[in-house]
């Protein structure tokens, strides 16, 4: 078997005890079995998520899913929805709102690399009435992470739902939903929360759950309307079964084995060694002379990191260069197509996994005809990494 270590954001690798679950006999939905486990996941996800006043809700659909179904439970056609975005999926929520006849307010970072500012959206915010707000925590394409605490903060002053897209970003990054004024806060399985793709993960807030029961026409989905999910999430939280439509069973065993890893190191530990081993391939890679894609530290995630390639280094022969030496990164996206590589590095990620994942870039880089000193990117890693 070839192995191989995938640092792209997202999927990403899972440990054995989560693939384990998906391969293990499928049981019935109603079964006492499934039952309890699904209570349980619900749980841990709203730990995770760190909320108790929020409903949660597990979702079979990816983080796409996820948005649509945040957007279309808060708002109705004709409301003004404002929209912080710092790359690509920032523009994910526009066509959303376009496709369900929402009023989308679209503020685009200033280039890639650049983050709204505060300011910015001060100004709107002031300027306007606006059901919800929605943001970006990490924007996958840049690797610009929004600051979340800082918005929910002015938010919360107003009447706006402030939606946070955390696909890139829960489990990963310090991210408190209650603290911080989140009022749905939406992920998918397949990143920092260490699961197959296959699950739209969400919870709304009471704020949200009031919103909703202000709405003067229904839901414009069957499938995504909240109303038809609560007393699911309900009655398997309470050791019952209801059924709306056939929860994914072995994806949720999955979620619950994931959820339990996730807890068990300890969110703020988890934060702490995402933050570590980002900084250390960020310093890696500066000094190697590579330039990252985010203008600022503090903008700079700790998931994923958007590298500019050097002059002359061809995107498909530089990442066939990687696979080779066994470590799968990922291309641009948008814009920065062909200019750039995006490194994941959430999950279960450990330092072993960058290490080797910057030495494959020194070497790839080096056959891809840069200057590179072997070894210069480890070194600045390792002084980061000993800290751990
Ligand atoms: N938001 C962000 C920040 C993402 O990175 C992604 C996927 N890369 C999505 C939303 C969409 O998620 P999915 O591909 O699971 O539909």
């Amino acid at each position: 078997m070839k192995r191989e270590l995938l640092m792209i954001p997202g999927p990403v690798m899972c440990t054995p005890s989560v693939l384990g679950e998906i391969s293990r006999p499928v049981v019935s939905h109603v079964s006492s079995e499934f039952i309890e486990v699904f209570g349980d996941s619900l749980r841990k996800l709203k730990q995770v998520f760190m909320t108790e006043s929020g409903e949660v809700f597990v979702v079979a659909g990816s983080g796409t899913l996820a948005m649509e179904m945040a957007l279309v439970n808060v708002c109705e056609p004709g409301d003004n929805v404002l929209i912080l975005s710092n790359g690509l999926f920032g523009e994910r929520f526009r066509e959303i709102c376009m496709r369900h006849k929402l009023n989308a307010d679209y503020q685009q970072a200033e280039k890639p690399g650049s983050c709204v500012s505060i300011s910015k959206v001060e100004e709107k915010i002031e300027g306007k009435e606006y059901k919800a707000v929605t943001v970006t925590h990490v924007d996958t394409s840049t690797s610009v992470k929004a600051p979340v605490k800082e918005l929910g903060g002015i938010i919360r002053k107003t009447n706006a739902v402030f939606i946070v897209d955390g696909v890139c970003a829960t489990a990963g990054e310090e991210e408190r939903m209650d603290n911080w004024g989140i009022d749905v806060l939406l992920t998918a399985s397949q990143k920092a929360i260490g699961v197959p793709p296959g699950l739209a993960l969400l919870a709304f807030s009471e704020k949200a759950v009031e919103i909703y029961g202000e709405r003067k026409n229904p839901v414009d989905s069957y499938f995504l309307d909240t109303q038809n999910w609560r007393n699911v999430m309900d009655s398997y939280m309470n050791g019952k079964p209801s059924y709306f439509a056939t929860p994914p069973v072995n994806l949720i065993f999955a979620l619950n084995t994931s959820l339990t890893e996730i807890l068990r190191e300890g969110l703020e530990e988890r934060f702490k060694r995402h933050a570590l081993i980002a900084q250390a391939f960020r310093e890696a890679v500066k000094s190697m002379g590579l330039n990252i894609v985010p203008f600022k530290e503090e903008y700079a995630a700790n998931t994923v990191t958007a590298i500019y390639y050097p002059e002359g280094v061809e995107d498909k022969v530089f990442r066939s260069e990687m696979r080779r030496e066994g470590v799968i990164v990922a291309g641009g996206l948008g814009p920065l197509k062909g200019r750039t590589f995006r490194v994941g590095h959430m999950g279960n990620v450990n330092p072993s996994d960058i290490i080797a994942t910057i030495s494959a870039v020194e070497r790839a880089l080096l056959k891809t005809g840069c200057q590179v000193t072997l070894g210069q990117g480890l070194e600045a890693a390792q002084r980061v990494l000993k800290e751990l």
